[in-house]
């Protein structure tokens, strides 16, 4: 039974994986199982042609090296030398083993736990990897569910719940900027996007003052980082602030994470507008997520706070019309700013945008 349900979450997490990793421009980080062959092929012979070495062999090997076992298997590692210890890159198709490996190890340890712990051992898995096979760990939806509803029902009104999610941008830093923030507020999933340059608890609780000032504070707060992290910004929030008070809520209800969506959607922005300045990018981003349909809620986030839809941006939007339609519109005239063929770009940008807009129309998993 447990077999047949871990062999499920499997073939999906598979899916998914695939889908993300089709989705995105990717930053080399992730390996495909081929990938990781051929580098596996072009490291062993950057390392036969020791006396006669490119400049492009020794880029590769000062970032690969080759593991050879016993058994003759072949293992992608960083550079080491005997003393350190043996960090492995991983390809896709081992990944989901790794990841379930490390969850339980750590008794449905979270994001932030599952990251701390793989990253002693392993190079390149990433934040949203984590995330993603998360959302498919039925026991931690189950018993986060159980927690919130009863939450939920007793404040069902605005600001209720507020939740925080990062996307990594480290990668490609912008103006000094490296994370977005996510802020949403999940009666209404009305969503803030915030470019940081740190998540250190200053920088974020001086955004979030900033967000409060407008929509004011949330009675709890809860994040799928680590229970530092949250706990370090209230408890700086507390110091700026003293009115405020705001607790932690200790969860692990996933179902409302978007921090793939948002991901997309701004390398989307990114690609169809020709610019790497993503932090400029999150402002339309934010609005067009807002005045997306959310299958959830029947109607948009900003319709569920504002309850009327955003009229003074696009005059053919119609009042009484299909709220789907309009967000589509409403994607074509905000996500493309500029017409011109993406010619650098391999992913085509048509189709990226209809990804993004798969995922913002798709049906949230838990249910
Ligand atoms: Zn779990």
């Amino acid at each position: 039974m447990l077999q047949s349900i871990l062999k499920n979450s499997e073939q999906a997490f598979k899916a998914k994986i695939r889908e993300d990793r089709a989705s995105v421009n990717r930053l080399g980080t992730n390996l495909t199982l081929d990938e990781y062959k051929f580098i596996i092929s072009k490291v062993l012979k950057a390392k036969s042609n020791q006396d006669f070495q490119l400049p492009s062999d020794k880029t590769l090997l000062d970032k690969y090296d080759v593991l050879e076992l016993n058994n003759g298997a072949k293992e992608l590692i960083v550079p080491s030398n005997e003393t350190s210890k043996i960090i492995f890159y991983v390809h896709d198709d081992e990944l989901y083993k790794i990841l379930l490996d490390a969850h339980l190890h750590l008794k449905h340890g979270n994001c932030d736990e599952m990251l701390q712990y793989l990253n002693q051992s392993y190079k390149n898995i990433t934040y949203k990897d984590v995330s993603i096979f998360l959302s498919f760990c039925q026991d931690c939806q189950d018993k986060a569910t159980l927690d919130e509803k009863d939450l939920i029902e007793k404040y069902s009104h605005f600001n209720t719940v507020c939740q925080i999610e990062l996307i990594d941008f480290e990668s490609c830093e912008d103006n000094g900027y490296k994370f977005v923030m996510i802020y949403q507020e999940l009666l209404t999933k009305f969503v803030i996007l915030k470019p940081l340059k740190s998540y250190e608890s200053e920088e974020v609780a001086q955004n979030l003052i900033n967000i409060f000032g407008t929509l004011g504070p949330p009675i709890y707060l809860k994040s799928n980082k680590s229970d530092d992290f949250v706990e370090g910004i209230i408890s700086r929030l507390k110091v700026l602030w003293p009115p405020v008070k705001i607790e932690y809520l200790k969860s692990d209800r996933w179902d409302d994470l978007i921090g793939p969506e948002i991901e997309t959607m701004v390398r989307v922005w990114m690609t169809n507008n020709k610019k790497s300045q993503w932090s400029e990018g999150v402002r339309f981003v934010q609005l067009k997520k807002n005045t997306t349909f959310h299958s959830k809620l029947k109607k948009t986030p900003y319709e569920a706070l504002f309850k009327h839809p955003v009229e003074t941006l696009y005059p053919k939007m119609e009042k009484n019309g299909d709220t789907q339609e309009e967000s589509e519109d409403f994607q074509e005239i905000e996500m493309d700013v500029k017409e011109e063929p993406v010619d650098e770009i391999e992913n085509d940008p048509l189709e990226l945008a209809e990804e993004a807009l798969e995922i913002a129309k798709s049906e949230p998993e838990s249910d």
